[in-house]
């Protein structure tokens, strides 16, 4: 049996400490059926999260034009906490509220409400309560980032279609959600999903112990529904989380278009090259395209349908790719490196860009810097950031001369005080390898 000192991580029934969040994902195969159930639970969560939605709206609205009255009796706030979200939509919709819905029958509550499994209401709530949070806290400064508005209702056509379920079984126990056989996927109140590629690692990790499933979200992307299984690990192996004959000094990580990343020392040693997005440069051509003839299409013609759905495709096809390349560059640094330094790169700033093929490759580097990130702590590499004014590309890693400007398109940097000519990532990256915190300066 499973246990969980309060607060602690969870235990498997292996006894296995499970603290590691983790995510794995698969393209799902429905039936028809399924797919037309699948359509109806992002429905469902749509509905509910606007259900919440106009119910802050509205007594937002009524306590602000309250304000303005002299004196009397004051409508009071409703809870936006998800508890409280989740018990008034259940009640709503079972027809225990005075607000309930009326059918044609004289029933109460919400008709279609047993046609998809509950969680898809009980998820969608929280999902809203937490959108409320974010931009309250956003608003009174307790949150860090870019400002968060507040929540749009979610729209049909513009929105992704998702919908997430729990396992709310502990490990040991059944859970509902599991794999019956090694290609399908059983979901609460669904049954068995086809899903498409392999499934035995993680398979493995569930009958060792080593993986929980929390929750399962099913969305729609590039007209192929997708399963994130989301859940918690054991940590890795010891010689996993500690290869041998890593380099044991600083390595320098330059990100960038030409080479996706270039690894080197302080000493100058190149470690590591590894290609640039070529690939997507291609594909960049192809988006060009398919955004010509969306452009050119009807509105609301088949055609125009057709033109999008190409290019969701070829969106999700270039987003997978990058994702495919830094994982192969993440996993390098792991198994070879014990700290690294990175360029800090304000990636949101860059993408804000909107010429194509600067942001395609703009996001492989954000992409890989949120991997390298994550993933740091599970193998106990350090990283550190390099402020994003440091000059990495402009100085001589030879004999430290700054040059005032440095064209992208200098692919080979030339030392006019010591004649050295080295690769411009190269280059850089050694320059990250022999980056020191600045003392005087705060962040
Ligand atoms: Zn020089």
């Amino acid at each position: 049996m499973s246990t969980r000192t309060k607060g602690g991580p969870l235990v498997s029934h292996t006894d296995q400490v499970l603290s590691r969040a983790v995510t794995f994902q698969f393209a799902l195969d429905p039936t028809e059926d399924q797919r037309s159930l699948f359509a109806k639970c992002a429905g469902a969560r749509r509905f509910a999260f606007n259900h919440h939605l106009a119910r802050v709206k509205e007594n937002l609205d009524q306590r602000a034009a309250e304000k303005d009255l002299p004196v009397g009796p004051r409508l009071p706030g409703i809870s936006w906490s998800w508890v409280s979200f989740v018990n008034e939509m259940n009640a709503w919709k079972n027809g225990q509220l005075d607000s309930s819905p009326v059918n044609d029958d004289g029933t109460r509550g919400l008709a279609w409400r047993h046609e998809v499994p509950g969680d898809v209401f009980e998820c969608a709530s929280v999902d809203v309560a937490r959108a409320l949070k974010n931009w309250s806290d956003s608003k009174r400064g307790a949150r860090k980032g870019a400002s968060v508005g507040f929540p749009r209702f979610a729209a049909k056509g513009r929105t992704t279609p998702s919908f997430r379920l729990r396992n709310k079984a502990t490990p040991g126990e059944t859970q509902s959600i599991r794999f019956t056989d090694p290609s399908h996927l059983r979901l609460p109140k669904i049954g068995p999903v086809r899903v498409f590629g392999p499934t035995r690692r993680v398979r493995r990790m569930i009958d060792l112990g080593r993986f929980h499933i929390y929750s399962a979200t099913i969305t729609k992307r590039g007209g192929r529904w997708i399963c994130s299984l989301s859940g918690v690990a054991a940590k890795f192996h010891h010689e996993r989380r500690h290869p041998k004959d890593r380099h044991v000094t600083l390595v320098g990580i330059d990100r960038g278009v030409t080479s996706l990343a270039v690894c080197a020392d302080a000493e100058g040693n190149l470690l590591a090259a590894f290609e640039g997005v070529n690939e997507l440069r291609r594909a960049h051509e192809q988006l060009v395209r398919a955004q010509k003839t969306l452009a050119r299409a009807t509105p609301g013609s088949k055609g125009r349908a057709r033109a999008k759905a190409r290019l969701n495709k070829l969106h999700r096809r270039v987003a997978n790719r990058r994702c495919h390349h830094a994982h192969q560059v993440t996993s390098w640094v792991m198994k070879n490196c014990t700290s690294v330094v990175l360029e800090d790169l304000n990636v949101t700033g860059m993408v804000k860009n909107h010429r194509l093929a600067r942001s395609i490759s703009d996001a492989a580097m954000g992409e890989l810097g949120r991997q390298i990130l994550y993933q740091a702590p599970w193998y106990g590499v350090e990283v550190a950031l390099a402020d994003r004014f440091f000059a990495s590309s402009k100085i001589c890693s030879g004999c430290g001369a700054k040059k005032d400007r440095l064209d992208l398109s200098t692919r080979v940097y030339d030392c006019a005080h010591c004649g050295l000519m080295i690769d411009r990532d190269h280059n850089a990256a050694v320059n990250l390898a022999r980056w020191k915190p600045a003392a005087n300066v705060s962040t």
